[in-house]
């Protein structure tokens, strides 16, 4: 009897054993659950061009527009890209649309390590210095004067150089997206300057004669140039008064 109930109290004491071995491991078990959370944490936010590399060939369309980005400069900032490619993408339906409604509608944007000068437009294609923009990360309507020469697609000798980039400045003071971020603006008018001298000289007067002479002035110089039809009696035909006429009224009263 005794032995019997030895036998009992150990069959008991084994069982308890065993239950505070379970308890231990259900215990073990729970503390390691505790090392995972229920819900997985969320991915810490990766921008989706931080892992790209910029050395490559970038294919964008939007707008019913192709744009190909080429890259071989390592130095080149993407944000600089895509502030680039908004910009194009912004303004040149806008150009095509008012200027050249055959421009082409596949352009092609090339970052040159090599180049000295800053930009220029060839053909499809715009090229622009590395060093340029790494420099001038801001200068992004840079875009907006190179692929006015796309939409402008002049026949080689249809306008004098002047004008021609003094168109090309004109559309980047008025369709520019950010030409005050870039440092950019057309300067006050001086009585050294002539309208021969190009770029932003040409495009203040530009813009004043659509202002002050015929809102028409830039379509109906552009739609001449492209028939190539321009001279210089293009102006009189137009306004009314020789291109020197005009300047000496804008000379006058120069105001914007
Ligand atoms: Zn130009």
């Amino acid at each position: 009897m005794m032995k019997a109930l030895f036998n009992i109290r150990e069959l008991v004491s084994a069982y308890i054993n065993f239950q505070r071995a379970g308890f231990l491991m259900l215990s073990i078990l729970l503390s390691c659950n505790k090392n995972y959370d229920p819900e997985p944490k969320p991915q810490a936010y990766v921008p989706p061009t931080s892992n790209e590399s910029v050395l490559t060939t970038k294919t964008y369309n939007r707008e019913g527009y192709t744009l190909i980005f080429k890259n071989t400069d390592a130095t080149f900032a993407l944000a600089t890209r895509e502030k680039m490619v908004n910009t194009f993408f912004n303004v040149y339906p806008k150009l095509a649309t008012r200027f050249n409604t055959q421009a082409p509608g596949t352009v092609t944007f090339v970052i040159d390590p090599n180049y000295s000068g800053a930009a220029y437009a060839a053909g499809t294609t715009t090229t622009y210095s590395a060093a340029w923009m790494r420099d001038h990360p801001l200068d992004t309507d840079i875009v907006t004067h190179e692929v006015m020469h796309l939409v402008q697609s002049y026949s080689s000798g249809a306008s004098p150089g002047w004008l021609t980039e003094g168109i090309a400045d004109y559309a980047r003071h008025k369709y520019g997206v950010d030409n005050a971020g870039g440092g950019w603006s057309l300067p006050d008018y001086s009585s050294s300057q002539s309208y021969t001298n190009s770029y932003r000289v040409t495009a203040r007067f530009l813009a004043w004669l659509e202002k002050n002479v015929k809102s028409t002035v830039v379509d109906e110089l552009n739609s001449a140039i492209r028939a190539k039809s321009y001279s210089v009696d293009t102006w009189s035909q137009i306004t009314g008064k020789t291109v020197d006429q005009l300047w000496q009224s804008y000379s006058q009263n120069p105001a914007l």
